[in-house]
């Protein structure tokens, strides 16, 4: 039933990952291809827990474009909000966690098919048949991607959906801070649900302290729910009733790649069963501690994709 759709809309590109850790992009010693993009990462989190999801963007009608629909697919996640560009290729990304724990990234966006993505070409019954529209920004939103962006956005909103974002930002690449700020404070003004890292939180605020306040600059009236992600130490979450933290759960880490999209995708999950937890900070608590869950499973294994937990997995760890 479409009443526990979840669409989720954004990037989705191959990731070249060195074969080896800890090397930057030009030592690796050779790379291997992965499924990546942080919305299609939220689509499948969402799918494994047992969800409804579908996601929505734009391809290359390419090898690659390919190969990433069929990944949805067999993952239980709907691709028919996916258009394929026939002339532009598919988003590809070499990223590489160094030694010095900094990520490295180099993109193909030359301009690569989801930056082609038209507004007509918006699938806008999808959109409204979702119970939750979630937007994870792509790093480059120039026109037409940009328009259709906002305009997927507003028909979500006109539709009654509950629209979340995760900025996703990779700072350095954008045009400029600026133009981060801008386009991502654009779309915070609209949504209902928001997931930051403290390292965003600190972009968007210019603080580097957490203190609640910070967060409180960017609270919205708009906003139901506004979570500030901190690895391990868990969440800190805001509504306009209350506000507070959740710990981790103490896991081995690995590779942290899809933590965040893993706990997103078990948030929605929780919140398309029953949204009235919202209201309701006992049952939000619980509803944040699967999600912890669920992004501590994620830092457990290499990848995104491949760490993200099932819903077994998720429940082992909660009720243990
Ligand atoms: P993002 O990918 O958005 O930066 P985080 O790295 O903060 O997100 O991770 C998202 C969530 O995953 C955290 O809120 C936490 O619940 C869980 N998590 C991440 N890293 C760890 C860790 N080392 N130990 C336990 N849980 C973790």
């Amino acid at each position: 039933d479409d009443d526990r759709l979840i669409v989720s809309f954004g990037e989705m590109l191959i990731d070249f990952v060195p074969t080896v850790s800890g090397v930057s992009l030009a030592e690796a010693p050779g790379f291997i291809k992965a499924a990546g993009g942080a919305p299609a990462n939220v689509a499948i989190a969402v799918a494994r827990l047992g969800g409804r999801a579908a996601f929505m963007g734009k391809l290359g009608d390419d090898e690659f474009g390919h190969m990433l629909a069929a990944i949805l697919r067999e993952n239980g996640v709907s691709d028919a909000g996916v258009t394929f560009d026939s002339g532009a290729r598919t988003a590809l990304a070499f990223v590489t966690l160094r030694s010095d724990g900094e990520r490295e990234f180099m993109f193909y966006r030359n301009p690569s098919a989801d930056m082609l993505l038209t507004p007509a070409e918006l699938d806008l019954d999808l959109i409204r048949r979702a119970k939750v529209f979630h937007y994870g920004s792509i790093s480059l939103i120039t026109d037409p991607c940009r328009s259709s962006h906002l305009k997927a956005m507003e028909v979500a909103k006109e539709a009654g959906v509950l629209l979340s974002y995760d900025p996703n930002l990779r700072l350095p690449l954008w045009p400029s801070e600026a133009d981060a700020k801008e386009q991502i404070m654009r779309i915070w003004d609209q949504a209902d649900v928001i997931k930051v890292s403290d390292v965003e939180l600190e972009f968007l605020t210019g603080k580097d302290s957490l203190e609640d306040e910070v967060a409180l600059t960017l609270w919205r009236p708009t906003l139901k729910l506004l979570l500030v992600t901190l690895g391990e130490k868990g969440c800190k979450y805001y509504t306009k009733d209350y506000r507070g933290t959740v710990d981790a759960f103490t896991v081995k880490q690995v590779d942290t790649t899809g933590a965040g999209d893993a706990f997103v995708g078990a948030l929605l999950c929780k919140l398309v069963d029953d949204i009235s937890i919202l209201q309701d900070e006992k049952r939000l608590r619980e509803a944040l501690r699967f999600a912890n869950a669920c992004g501590g499973i994620t830092t457990t294994k290499k990848g995104a994709i491949p760490a993200l937990p099932t819903i077994a997995e998720a429940l082992a760890l909660v009720e243990n």
